[in-house]
């Protein structure tokens, strides 16, 4: 049987050590072979691979997206991208945007480059329901014009529409997907979900910003790559693809359910100054995923949310050393190169 050699990008992450662990583990296709190319940022756990580690199918790359060099040599190799490295964190962007343009705007083109040079069959570029801005009611269709409120937004939306273009000037298989606020266990803690459940395990307060009313829809990240596999095996060339959790909450409903999940009250959250130009609402209408590719989210927020919980509880190893963990030792590293 011959396999689909897939490059995942940002693999040592949230989501794409979630994606990896599904298609080498014992529900995936098993058709595939997995290169991770990740920088190992201080998003990135190398723990976060262990079960895959010595997987026949799996291949480690040190090494950053935006240097050609190492990115056209990988792809040669490759048959199918997956794209999820980026910087992922929006008040990160409001200190310094510099390295979200750079990596997630210039890293794409790279990627987008060698994967044209070389005919990759597909290219699946992971994008954000951010690029949409605020919604006050309803939700954003794919149609809906990009209008992106921080300087994330701004360099997810610059590579989303990037990647669009590869296909309508170049013809690359080009596949977009769209998704709202991901959860589940393994993510850095500090984006809400981690941030407060850790804090809340450790005994400190929790900062909730502005009135609290900023409202999300939670989707379990076992359920985006399912949907994220399911576009890349059968979706459509230049098409984009919204996904949705179905779980809309105001961060102050969220906060209450993980007060209550760890056993702890109102006083331990202190209301802070709002973000700079925090998006009210998001909401992405993923009735086009339904209908062409069947996803629908299958973990309910209360049973995700109660598993997350307790893996933050039992892996305290995982997240007091993911501001620490080194790097592994560069299987292919061709240093750091500037776009
Ligand atoms: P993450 O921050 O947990 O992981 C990003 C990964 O990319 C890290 O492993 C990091 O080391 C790697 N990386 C960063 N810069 C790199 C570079 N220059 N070269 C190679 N690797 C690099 O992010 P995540 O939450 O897993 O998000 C994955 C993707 O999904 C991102 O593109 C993000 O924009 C998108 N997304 C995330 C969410 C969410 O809720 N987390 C929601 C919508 C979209």
């Amino acid at each position: 049987m011959s396999q689909t050699r897939i490059l995942v990008t940002g693999g040592a992450g949230f989501i794409g050590s979630h994606y990896v662990r599904t298609l080498l583990g014992p529900q995936g296709p098993g058709d595939v072979s997995v290169t991770v190319l990740d920088a190992f940022t201080y998003a990135a756990n190398p723990a976060s691979l262990d079960e895959v580690q010595d997987h026949p199918g799996f291949r480690l790359v040190v090494g950053d997206i935006c240097d050609a060099r190492l990115v056209d040599g990988l792809m040669a190799e490759h048959d199918h991208v997956v794209h999820f490295a980026a910087e992922s964190h929006v008040d990160r962007s409001l200190v310094d945007a510099g390295d979200f343009v750079r990596t997630n705007v210039l890293g794409t083109q790279v990627l987008l480059d060698a994967a044209l040079r070389h005919g990759v069959g597909t290219f699946v570029h992971v994008s954000t329901d951010e690029v949409y801005g605020s919604i006050p009611t309803g939700s954003c269709t794919e149609e809906q014009p990009l209008d992106p409120n921080s300087p994330y937004a701004a360099s997810k939306a610059a590579s989303d529409l990037l990647a669009l273009v590869y296909h309508r000037s170049h013809g690359l298989d080009v596949r977009v997907t769209r998704c709202s606020n991901n959860y589940g266990h393994h993510q850095y803690p500090e984006k809400i979900i981690p941030l407060f459940v850790t804090r809340l395990l450790d005994g400190h307060k929790v900062p909730l910003y502005g009135d609290g009313l900023h409202v999300r829809d939670w989707l379990h990240v076992d359920d985006h790559v399912r949907a994220v596999e399911l576009v890349r095996t059968r979706g459509r060339a230049g098409e984009v693809y919204n996904i949705g959790g179905g779980s809309e909450l105001t961060n102050r409903q969220l906060t209450q359910l993980l007060l209550d999940a760890c056993g702890a009250d109102w006083d331990r959250v202190e209301y802070v100054t709002d973000r700079k130009g925090h998006d009210r609402r998001y909401s992405v209408d993923w009735t086009k995923a339904r209908t062409e590719l069947g996803y629908t989210p299958r973990r309910t927020l209360a049973e995700g949310l109660a598993e997350t919980v307790a893996w933050y509880r039992e892996h305290r190893a995982w997240w007091q050393n993911a501001r620490t963990a080194p790097a592994p030792a560069a299987a292919a590293t061709a240093g750091t190169a500037p776009c």
